[in-house]
């Protein structure tokens, strides 16, 4: 079933040319289907992701509690055997040498519809692909990967942490089968390299770069500064975090897909 499909199913809704759903529709799927169950899942990373969730809970006090049934969590929900779940949120990467990590991943994958990388670590890595083992609890803990290299995402929402706003937004569009919104997080669910040298490569290399600096305002270790109107990458600085990609405001636009739409 493709991605699409999934969240139409999750929404309950039917499939239609537009893919929107009108606001009396979304209303009465509401009314008419149970509420949607979501487990949040945490592997290997630094919590920050679950601590911008919670920054949200003035926004989404109603969501969560109203809308939706937490069914799965560590300190969210007191149960230890994995339920089936309309949506998952999985949070970090995933540590090869982890058999319970590994075994949990593909266990989500099993029991959720839909399975969201919710942050930088479960979407690329982020600074978890630095990690080299050794650490005192874990010695042999070395090999951290984005969950897609292990299974099929759905959809990514990158950040080190994605922003309370960002989160927000992500899920009132997932109720609201806002597609639009959700495209670009569905694009990205398999990219899992996103880092700053994508700018280069995919945006000032392909002339694509409006000098506008959003990357480097993104950027939260400083790694891109703005030499003559363009970023410049220290990569000694650079996490892969993917934020300055996502925040890109062309890098929506690919050439080939510019090439697509002109039917160059
Ligand atoms: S350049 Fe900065 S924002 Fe971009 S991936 Fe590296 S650390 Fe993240
Ligand atoms: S955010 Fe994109 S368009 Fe803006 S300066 Fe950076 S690379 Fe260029």
């Amino acid at each position: 079933m493709s991605i699409l499909a999934r969240i139409k199913s999750f929404l309950g809704m039917e499939a239609k040319p537009d893919d929107k759903a009108s606001k009396e529709e979304v209303e009465k799927v509401a009314e008419e289907k149970a509420k949607p169950k979501i487990g949040y899942v945490h592997l290997s990373g630094c919590t920050g992701d679950v601590i911008s969730l919670t920054e949200n809970y003035d926004i989404l006090a109603p969501l969560l509690t109203e809308m939706v049934d937490v069914v799965y969590g560590q300190t969210l929900v007191d149960l230890w055997e994995m339920p089936e779940m309309d949506i998952a949120l999985v949070e970090g990467s995933c540590c090869l040498q982890d058999e319970h990590s590994v075994k949990e991943l593909m266990e989500v994958r099993e029991k959720a519809n839909l399975v969201v990388a919710f942050g930088s670590c479960a979407a690329t890595g982020c600074f978890t692909r630095y990690s080299r083992g050794g650490q005192q609890a874990q010695p042999n803990h070395e090999s951290f990967v984005p969950i897609a290299d292990l299974v099929k995402v759905d959809l990514a929402v990158p950040g080190c942490p994605p922003s309370p706003e960002i989160i927000a937004k992500v899920v009132v569009a997932a109720i609201n089968g806002d597609m639009d919104y959700l495209a670009p997080m569905m694009d990205l669910a398999g990219y899992t390299e996103a880092c700053g040298c994508d700018l280069q490569s995919k945006v000032v290399n392909q002339a694509l770069c409006v000098g506008c600096g959003t990357c480097a305002m993104a950027c939260q270790t400083r790694a891109l500064s703005m030499t003559n109107g363009r970023p410049e990458l220290n990569e000694d600085r650079c996490i892969k975090c993917g934020i300055c990609y996502v925040q890109c405001p062309r890098s929506w636009w690919p050439a080939d897909r510019i090439q697509q739409d002109l039917g160059l």
